[in-house]
Order: structure tokens, then C-alpha cells, then sequence
């Protein structure tokens, strides 16, 4: 599922391709993904809007048409947003298809069908999980304060914890396991048991795996890729995700797997107390 890192690099590549351009079409071809309003009401008030900004919140996307009216995507385990010529035949797993006035045709493509699109004008709907995000990694609100008064509420397993939309918006599996693993802890530990260095480690690796993750362009396993069809090379970084049976980088111990809240984990038991 694309993360905070990868739906970043999604907005990053679609900006400039689509921001400042009217839509002159809108077509449905999977009306499940468009959940408010009907599929017939988000068709009349898209066409001829013209595509103010796109801004990331967690991992959603919105396609602002004014302050208060937007698209907010979320691509949840396999959607994708691509721009290609309209001369181009339709990508494969199109569900929804945006013609642009510059030539160009902003597809949403989609293989598990899982992934949302909400139209949204003036909070006349509110979705829960985004209006409850907490703060991001690397931005000003994320303070380690912040953190700690968290931590010390929680007797969730401590990935379990990091996981959670509501306290950090934007990590997923990847990074949460990646980020357990740089500061050295033992995921399935209890989060209101970390001592001070502990909670320290877990700010200082969380900050740091997601700007890793941006800076190598997302994490690539199968189907991510960004708006121009390339795909992340933070794959080829990880410390312990996917790692399971292959050698810790630091210690050279076989890396172990577990569940955690029924999410795969994999840890190194002798780096990660
Ligand atoms: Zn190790």
C-alpha cells in the first residue's frame, strides 16, 4: 500500500501536469470508487473545474478546485494516478478517466478496487479518518513532547501504536517496521513501557525513514508507481521490511517475522530489545 513517502512523490509528479488545467470530461467507469456524492452529482460539478492545487494530508490527495471544494483520493492498497496524452488508449485497471483542456487525460487506475474518491464542497461531508489525522512526520506539530504524552497513554504493542492514523498520519507497514528497526526497539513491545531513550530512538527513526523514503522516491514492492509511471528505489534501503530470513544489516542475525495486530512484522531479535 502506498505510504505517506510514495502518495507524496504521486503529488510531486502530478503537480505539474495538472494544476492550473480545466477538466472537460468525467468518466465513471468504476462507480464504487466514487463514494460521495452519486456518481451523476460528482460528474456535473467536477466538469469545467479548473484544478487549483493538489495537497497531501496523511496518505490522501486532494484535488482542490477552491479552498473548500476538492477531490480527496485515497489510493488505500493498489490505486494509482496517472497523466498520459489523451491520444493514449486507456491504461489497464481504469476506473476513472479526467480529460484535461492541456491534452492531457488523468486516469485513476486501480487493481484492487479498494481505493476512494470523495467530492467535497464546503465540509458538507465529513470523512472521519481524515478529519482526525494527527500530526506528520517532519513537520512542526510532530514534536518528540507530542510523542512522548502519546506514548504514555498507549498499552497497544508499540508498531500497533505507530500504525494508528490518529496519533502519526502517513505510516503504514513499511515504514513502521523500518522505523522499530532504526531505533532498535522490539515492536511488539508495550508503548507506554519505553523509556526516554526509547521514545528519543522511535522520533529520531520515524523522521528518518520517511525522509529517506522521499528522498529515494517511494518504496517499490508490485504496483506502486508515481503519475509518470516510474517507480521508488527505497526498496533497496531497507533494514528489516521484506528482509524476513535474510541477515540483519548491523549484526548479521537472520531476521524473524511475527504478527502484530494481524500486520506481518519482521525484526531483528538481537538488534531490537
Ligand atoms: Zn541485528
Amino acid at each position: 500500500m502506498p505510504e505517506m513517502p510514495e502518495v507524496e512523490q504521486v503529488r510531486k509528479t502530478l503537480a505539474p501536469k495538472i494544476v492550473g488545467s480545466k477538466i472537460k470530461k468525467v468518466e465513471v467507469l468504476l462507480d464504487r470508487i466514487i463514494k460521495y456524492p452519486t456518481v451523476a452529482e460528482f460528474i456535473k460539478v467536477v466538469k469545467n473545474k479548473t484544478i487549483t492545487s493538489i495537497e497531501r494530508r496523511g496518505k490522501y490527495l486532494a484535488l482542490h478546485f477552491s479552498k473548500d471544494q476538492f477531490i480527496l483520493i485515497h489510493l488505500r492498497m493498489t490505486g494509482a494516478l496517472l497523466v498520459m496524452p489523451k491520444t493514449e488508449t486507456a491504461p489497464k485497471y481504469a476506473t476513472v478517466k479526467f480529460e484535461l483542456e492541456n491534452g492531457l487525460n488523468l486516469w485513476f487506475t486501480d487493481i484492487r478496487t479498494f481505493g476512494t474518491m470523495h467530492l467535497i464542497t464546503n465540509k458538507d461531508v465529513v470523512i472521519e479518518s481524515y478529519e482526525n489525522l494527527g500530526p506528520e512526520p517532519l513537520s512542526k506539530e510532530f514534536t518528540l513532547e507530542y510523542l512522548k504524552e502519546k506514548i504514555k497513554k498507549s498499552k497497544k504493542p508499540i508498531k500497533t501504536f505507530i500504525l494508528d492514523q490518529n496519533v502519526i498520519a502517513g505510516l503504514g507497514n513499511i515504514y513502521a517496521d523500518e522505523a522499530l528497526a532504526v531505533a532498535n526497539i522490539y515492536p511488539a513491545k508495550e508503548a507506554n513501557t519505553l523509556k526516554a531513550k526509547e521514545q528519543q530512538a522511535l522520533y529520531v527513526g520515524i523522521n528518518q525513514v520517511i525522509k529517506q523514503g522521499i528522498k529515494n522516491k517511494g518504496t517499490t514492492f508490485r504496483d506502486y508507481k508515481d503519475a509518470d509511471g516510474n517507480k521508488g528505489s527505497n526498496q533497496n534501503k531497507l533494514l528489516v521490511y521484506s528482509r524476513k530470513g535474510k541477515p540483519c544489516k548491523t549484526c548479521g542475525t537472520l531476521l524473524e517475522g511475527m504478527k502484530i495486530g494481524g500486520r506481518g512484522t519482521v525484526y531483528c531479535k538481537k538488534c531490537q530489545k
